[in-house]
């Protein structure tokens, strides 16, 4: 069945471009001088771990967990993020306000602090190569894509393949978007950029820890929070078809080892003295779920449970809902559908329906500003569709 037959009246596509049509574009006068994206004719077949991003149906989106309305707000969120980005490609967690229209998104860009240009243009994109949008993708934005996606690749590190200022959180963000880029895109082109990147991340890890911490090779044995963008990247670099040396994945179990609380080890905190808390948990628990932990193994319970007793908590931390909503819909049951189910009515309650800030949703605790706010809420109402269920729908509800 063609893809275009299957899109049904409110499918993502039909949206974008509705949306779109109240949206002016960007310029796109000056060609840049490097240009590592690709035309169509020379991209590889797409890994099956991106697939569902690019062919899925509606019946497919139903069944897991997704719906029109759940569509209707990631079509309006990254109408906000193309609307928000920086003439250069990039986005800034500061400077997306700046070419507001009225002043509605601003009442809440005082919290940003600073730009983190590297993790704001991944901010920027990730939540496009989730919906299924490339730069090779035909479409209103694929030049919005494609100038992020340039952004990022042309402001690397040509010597260590670092991306940004130097922070390990900028660089696990940044490298997660050219990996998802490259794995979705099929382009040969981003592929050099991508595998750069992971390697940096590769040996930016402390070695006899497993952690990362703020900046490359730490004297210090890192933190919970920086180390799970960076196993996700690694995530979705291995996905995408990248080489990722099994080792450092490997290691990195070491430090979750370290920070493993409660009576079954399933239980996270930030550092290995700190007591354990919904966030890191929800961090902990989806890096060990891509790390091979059993469904069924009683850490997973425990931490799963723990997470589900503190979903109002959750709701109000856009950093937390985006890690556990993750989690959770790896191992589908009833306490996923529960989950779902209150998560998706406070998401789509809490965008911001008016003004230039329509499709976008206020910074909660944690945020830099309403760009990491609307596109992690974004990817969070995207899971249904970003990846594949880690474990069958064969698992019992603890
Ligand atoms: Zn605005």
């Amino acid at each position: 069945m063609r893809l275009r037959q299957r899109l049904s009246k409110f499918s993502l596509a039909g949206l974008i471009a509705a949306l779109a049509c109240c949206w002016t574009a960007l310029a796109f006068d000056e060609k840049p001088a490097a240009d590592p994206t690709a035309t169509e004719g020379d991209k590889r077949p797409i890994p099956a771990a991106f697939q569902l991003r690019v062919s899925r149906t509606q019946e497919q989106l139903i069944a897991a967990g997704g719906s029109e309305d759940t569509e209707r707000a990631v079509a309006a969120a990254i109408n906000w993020l193309a609307r928000h980005q920086n003439p250069d490609g990039s986005w800034g967690c500061q400077k997306c306000v700046e070419r507001c229209k009225d002043e509605t998104c601003k009442a809440h860009a005082q919290k940003a602090g600073a730009d983190y240009s590297a993790a704001a243009t991944a901010f920027g994109v990730l939540p496009f190569l989730a919906a299924g949008q490339s730069h090779l993708t035909k479409g209103p934005y694929q030049q919005v894509i494609r100038r992020g996606l340039i952004w990022l690749a042309q402001n690397q590190d040509p010597k260590t393949g670092r991306l940004g200022s130097g922070l390990m959180y900028e660089h696990g963000l940044a490298t997660m978007a050219l990996c998802e880029a490259y794995g979705i895109s099929g382009d040969p082109k981003l592929k050099a950029p991508a595998q750069a990147a992971v390697a940096f991340l590769e040996d930016a890890q402390n070695d006899e820890s497993g952690g990362w911490h703020y900046t490359a090779n730490p004297p210090t044995a890192g933190d919970t929070s920086v180390l799970g963008w960076q196993v996700m990247a690694l995530r979705s670099g291995q996905l995408a078809g990248l080489q990722v040396n099994p080792k450092i994945r490997l290691k990195s179990k070491l430090f979750l080892k370290s920070v493993s609380k409660g009576k079954s080890g399933g239980l996270f905190s930030y550092a290995p003295e700190s007591g354990p808390s919904p966030a890191m948990t929800a961090v902990g628990v989806l890096c060990r779920q891509h790390g091979g932990c059993q469904a069924d193994a009683p850490e997973m319970t425990e931490g799963l449970s723990y997470l589900a007793a503190n979903q109002n908590a959750a709701h109000l931390n856009t950093y937390l809902l985006y890690y556990a909503t993750q989690a959770m819909h790896n191992l589908p049951g009833k306490q996923w559908e529960d989950w779902n189910k209150a998560t998706q009515k406070a998401l789509i309650d809490s965008q911001i329906r008016e003004g230039c800030a329509a499709g976008s949703w206020k910074p909660k605790d944690h945020d830099a500003g309403p760009l990491m706010s609307t596109s992690l809420t974004a990817l969070t109402l995207e899971v249904y569709y970003r990846w594949n269920p880690l474990y069958g729908a064969e698992r019992k509800a603890p």
